[in-house]
């Protein structure tokens, strides 16, 4: 059996119930083949895959809460660090009663790559908790926020370990956290990222992912002899992510008609209303029922369905495993020449082959949506420095990164014959920093 199977087969065993984490491991290990079996018996004396694939250190802790009731709750906190060959350990943490350990490393094990590709010295994390701020006062989100960061605090810090925003972890989270680090370690310090600007926060870090998202596409339409206007987008999510690529992709000209969140989904054939999906989602917390109700072009559906609508660009922006199979021959019917992941791993493995087979551009998330990564390390650099730039700086700073990834990745795949091939091209770039490190580094 070649060394990627059976490395590949020990963590199915080895980490049983944890599908997510498989599905990863495989995706990233199946594509650096070509890398590996040229120096198989060096990697395998080395046992450098086992330590790829294995988490330097992985926190599960009890967060006890109470609620508005008096009740007390109790969720499951979880940080996996999983690499520092290249840095600290960065990634966010996502609240949202999905998690579980297995999604955690899955998320933590995708992160040590992108944060490769971003050029940046930060190595791969990720944490989160069962925990759903869906619904819950401000006093209990606190509450939690304060009860998560009491146990957390032992394990982080500026030049440790420096978490973010994710799912479910917005500005509001970060100041809870942020406040409680504080208080109990007593150092101001650059410890978590997504801060607001107020104390320590980047200016453009929210708009971070979508924008970076969108530049990296622009980039890559070019260099296909396309350009961004007047190209229909369809978008997937009503979040972060989803809100600022929607921005950017109809400031550089396009019409994005489709966003959705977790009840249902919209098609606005006038084009996405920017200002009112930030107010029902960032405002309000609502449901997209309330944007359908405010304006007259939008058709709200329930359940899900935006990728069966005709378009050039797909942009799947909501969370892990949303585009199917039925969903990538959809895209291809309707004529979609590109797919990028603004969401972590939100294209299933047969969906993506099925893409590349029919001539789709697919670039994962790991180098589509590293500018979030990317900007939040330009908050941990403008926070040792003590000093913040402007919000031109920075977002021209994080057009560049993005350039950048695009071309590395291009130029991965191509220098391993697989020109096109933008995941062979992403893990081998993202890999081949990482491994030189470890190398470095030596048994550790
Ligand atoms: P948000 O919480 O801001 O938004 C997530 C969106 O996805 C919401 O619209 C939500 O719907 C929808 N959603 C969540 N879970 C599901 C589900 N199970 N089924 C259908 N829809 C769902 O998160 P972000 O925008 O920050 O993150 C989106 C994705 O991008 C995630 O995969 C995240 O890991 C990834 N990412 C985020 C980065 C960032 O900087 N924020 C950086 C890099 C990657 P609802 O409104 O109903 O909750």
């Amino acid at each position: 059996m070649s060394y990627v199977d059976e490395v590949i087969a020990q963590v199915i065993e080895k980490n049983p119930s944890q599908p997510e984490f498989h599905q990863a491991v495989k995706e990233v290990l199946d594509s650096l083949r070509l890398v590996i079996e040229q120096n198989e018996d060096a990697y395998r004396k080395d046992a450098l895959l086992e330590r790829l694939v294995t988490p330097e250190r992985q926190l599960i802790f009890r967060v006890p809460w109470v609620d508005d009731k008096g009740q007390v709750q109790v969720n499951t906190g979880y940080r996996v660090q999983f690499n520092s060959a290249i840095g600290p350990y960065k990634g966010g943490i996502r609240l949202h009663p999905s998690v579980n350990l297995g999604i955690i490393k899955f998320l933590g094990f995708e992160q040590v790559f992108k944060n490769s590709l971003t050029g940046l010295p930060i190595g791969g994390g990720k944490g989160g908790s069962d925990f759903d701020p869906k619904g819950k006062s401000d006093r209990e989100v606190m509450a939690f926020c304060q009860s998560f960061m009491t146990e957390l605090s032992k394990y982080i810090g500026a030049d440790t370990d420096v978490p973010a925003g994710d799912i479910g972890t917005g500005a509001r989270e970060i100041g809870y956290m942020f406040g409680q680090y504080k208080r109990l370690q007593n150092r101001y310090e650059g410890v978590l990222t997504g801060k607001g600007l107020s104390y320590g926060g980047s200016l453009a870090r929210t708009e971070a992912t979508g924008y970076g998202l969108l530049y990296l596409v622009e980039e890559m339409m070019k260099c296909h002899g396309e350009e961004m206007t007047g190209k229909t987008v369809v978008v997937s999510g009503a979040g972060n992510v989803a809100i600022y690529a929607i921005q950017k992709a109809q400031q550089m000209g396009a019409k994005v008609v489709t966003c959705s969140d977790s009840t249902g989904w919209i098609y606005d054939p006038e084009g996405i209303d920017v200002d009112l999906l930030k107010e029902v989602k960032e405002v309000r917390r609502a449901r997209l029922t309330e944007y359908a109700a405010a304006r007259e072009s939008a058709v709200y559906t329930q359940g899900r369905g935006v990728w069966a609508i005709p378009c050039d660009i797909a942009l799947p922006c909501a969370t892990q495993n949303e585009l199917l199979i039925d969903d990538a021959k959809q895209l291809v019917a309707g004529g979609c020449k590109a797919v990028a992941e603004g969401a972590n791993m939100p294209t299933t493995l047969d969906a993506t082959a099925y893409l590349q087979e029919n001539g789709v551009l697919f670039v994962p998330g790991k180098a589509s949506n590293a500018g979030g990564v990317a900007t939040s390390a330009l908050e941990m650099t403008q926070n040792s420095e003590r000093l913040s730039w402007s919000f031109e700086e920075v977002d021209s700073k994080l057009q560049n990164i993005m350039i950048n990834i695009y071309h590395n990745i291009d130029n991965a795949a191509k220098k391993y014959g697989k020109e096109g091939n933008y995941v062979v091209g992403a893990n081998i770039a993202g890999f081949e920093k990482v491994v030189s490190a470890m190398n470095a580094q030596g048994i550790v």
